[in-house]
């Protein structure tokens, strides 16, 4: 791309597109290039340029449209994006006591900045399993070779989602469009799952014939 300057605004002069692979036309992908469009697009400032998030970027969007788990890509760049930006949550110490975590579930709390150990939170509260936090350390510590081969279940994946969602809508001074409809999609697609199995006199999922 080539921009001239402006008086007030630059001007794209000339644009060149790149032979990539394509995000198909797939809600759940599409969703997940959304978020990491509307992210970059809000940690840039005209004329700051932030190291390392345009490589970032595009190495996302090129995962999203490989990946057969797109949530795995989305994942490793909302990471990345935290750390870019200066908020990544501590994840081998408790965030208010310092003491170092036990390989067991800990809840999180993005206002105090990471996990928290058994003293200091609530038993009440939803602990993230000792997995999931695993699978955050590997995103954290920028291991995208270990990441990508990695077995993440659908539920570890939540929970690693939801931890980076909760930390990063924490510090964003706006709500995110793109990822308030993936959770509304995540929502729709849990409730619409279970009844229709019953509907269909209790036939799993893929005996199913599409609709
Ligand atoms: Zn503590």
């Amino acid at each position: 791309m080539l921009l001239a300057h402006g008086r007030n605004l630059d001007v794209i002069a000339q644009v060149e597109r790149k032979r990539k692979p394509r995000i198909e036309a797939d809600l759940e992908r599409t969703s997940h290039a959304a978020l990491v469009a509307e992210l970059a697009e809000r940690m840039t400032e005209d004329r700051h340029p932030v190291e390392g998030l345009f490589e970032l970027t595009t190495w996302a969007l090129d995962e999203l449209a490989s990946d057969p788990e797109p949530r795995r890509a989305g994942a490793f760049f909302l990471g990345a994006a935290l750390e870019l930006m200066g908020y990544a949550p501590q994840l081998a110490e408790c965030a208010r006591c310092g003491r170092p975590l036990a390989e067991v579930a800990h809840a999180f709390s993005a206002a105090a900045g990471g996990f928290l150990c058994p003293n200091d939170s609530d038993p009440a509260e939803p602990a993230v399993s000792p997995a999931a936090i695993k699978v955050l350390r590997v995103i954290f510590a920028r291991e995208v070779g270990l990441y990508r081969r990695l077995k993440l279940s659908a539920a570890i994946m939540d929970e690693v989602h939801d931890v980076l969602a909760d930390q990063l809508e924490y510090h964003l001074d706006k709500r995110l469009n793109s990822l308030r409809f993936l959770r509304r999609m995540r929502g729709v697609g849990r409730a619409t799952a279970l009844p229709s199995t019953a509907e269909q006199g209790g036939r799993p999922p893929s005996e199913r014939l599409p609709s």
